[in-house]
């Protein structure tokens, strides 16, 4: 089996971005149109679904770009994808292409099929031999790049590019290409019939749940909180689903394994989905706009729970903050719900400026004080009879003779906290592309099968 990770070193890179709109193209999709219009050439390496910030106040839906490279393929190949009943097959290495070309081609299918009507697209192509600089990758993932410093790159990488409209895609096209993997999961997309776009989705639920359970190393197929099946979008694009996971290979067994409507393609893309590229660790005075970071904190005020059901709980590492946890992050919620003052928890999540917030992703709480709670009131000690409670905070006194007791003479125990130690996620269907699942996180060694409940 050809090593799939491996970074072809010469051949032709293309990528493109920005082409959706929320109610039909998918910038996927667009891949596997663009994979068969370059026919001519070998695909070297998988394609590359890559996420960018998901921050950023103009993004489109996902905020996906992809890239792939193509060439004169050489050496052990793998299939990777099948559109309109042809096999697409991966070369591990190559002899780049001519640029211009390759940028021609795909072009025309991405002005044939773009979404240029949306306010909100504006598509940008590029391609080049050679991979614009990591750092461009880091800052698109983590933050806010111009669009002329990133044409100042391509210059100095003889690259060639197109830009459609404001040409914003030219940003996160380079950036994708720029993405050498540290950590990465795949994803299998399968693509409907264009007949049946924007009809209801034909999948059979139950074999979503027994492919869940028969494979070791796909995550997200199903929300055991909400009993939804995740690994369908909800909007009406040409995606019928993606199974996302740890295992290429496993992934295109998976697929196999999801009944109901015939797709019509498949893909299978490397991804950063699934790996925290956008978090930085920052302390709560570092935070700005358009940031994701992950801060370790104590908390300084009770649990707020507010109009619609989330909740609010106050910070602080030396600077203070509010934590949002909102109502559809379900368990996770209810866990913030249950914090105490003096907790210690490291949340991850992004940066609001208006109000000033963090929108918790997920949550590792680390340190647990302890409440100490009455237990009962206190006993007089003339008349041996409980005593009663004038009150809050007022005392209490015995019904038989009078006697007064103070607050602090009632017997006290320990309470059971409401929250356990450790991670706390919200189901499935509301976390992010890029969110890294508890599963995947170097402390949170939780087996797969013990998850589910
Ligand atoms: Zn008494």
């Amino acid at each position: 089996m050809p090593s799939i990770d491996a970074i072809p070193v010469t051949s032709t890179h293309l990528a493109f971005d920005d082409t959706d709109s929320p109610d039909g193209m998918c910038t996927t999709y667009l891949a596997a149109l663009v994979i068969d219009a370059l026919r001519g050439w070998d695909l070297i390496g998988l394609p590359r679904l890559v996420r960018l910030n998901p921050n950023v106040p103009w993004k489109t839906r996902g905020n996906a770009a992809v890239s792939l490279s193509v060439g004169v393929g050489s050496g052990p190949r793998r299939l990777c994808g099948e559109v309109d009943g042809c096999a697409i097959e991966a070369y591990e290495r190559g002899a780049p292409a001519e640029p211009r070309e390759v940028l021609d081609v795909a072009a025309r299918v991405l002005e044939a099929n773009a979404e240029f009507s949306c306010e909100n697209t504006n598509p940008g192509i590029v391609c080049c031999n050679r991979r614009p600089p990591q750092r461009l990758y880091w800052s698109a993932v983590r933050d806010v790049v111009a669009l002329s410093d990133v044409e100042g790159i391509l210059e100095k990488n003889d690259a060639v590019w197109k830009k459609y409209k404001n040409g914003r895609g030219v940003i996160g096209a380079s950036a994708a290409m720029s993405w050498r993997p540290r950590d990465r999961t795949w994803e299998v997309i399968s693509y409907r019939d264009a007949g049946r776009i924007g009809t209801q989705r034909d999948i059979d639920s139950a074999s979503v749940l027994r492919m869940d359970k028969e494979t070791l190393h796909t995550f997200n197929n199903y929300d055991y909180e909400t009993r939804h099946v995740a690994i369908a979008p909800a909007s009406p694009c040409p995606v019928l689903f993606g199974i996302r996971g740890d295992s290429a290979d496993e992934l295109v067994r998976a697929r196999d394994m999801i009944r109901g409507e015939e797709p019509a393609s498949w893909i299978l893309f490397m991804t950063n989905q699934g790996t925290d590229d956008h978090i930085v660790h920052r302390r709560v005075g570092d935070l700005r706009a358009n940031l994701s970071a992950k801060m370790a904190v104590e908390v300084v005020g009770e649990p707020r729970t507010i109009e619609g059901g989330h909740v609010v709980v106050r910070v602080s590492d030396g600077r203070e903050i509010d934590a949002m946890f909102y109502e559809p992050s379900g368990s996770l919620t209810r866990a913030a719900r249950a914090l105490v003052p003096r907790d210690r928890i490291v949340v991850f999540g992004s940066y609001r400026e208006t109000p000033r917030a963090v929108n918790v992703e997920k949550m590792r709480v680390v340190g647990m004080q302890r409440v100490i709670g009455k237990s009962r009131n206190p006993v007089c000690p003339d008349c041996g009879k409980s005593m009663g409670s004038l009150g809050c905070g007022q005392g209490y006194r015995c019904k038989r003779c009078g006697r007064r007791a103070s607050e602090a003479e009632a017997e006290t125990s320990e309470v059971p906290r409401a929250i356990r130690g450790g991670w706390h996620e919200p189901p499935v269907a509301s976390r992010r592309h890029l969110y890294k699942p508890v599963r995947r996180m170097p402390n949170g060694n939780i087996n797969k099968l013990l998850i589910r409940n």
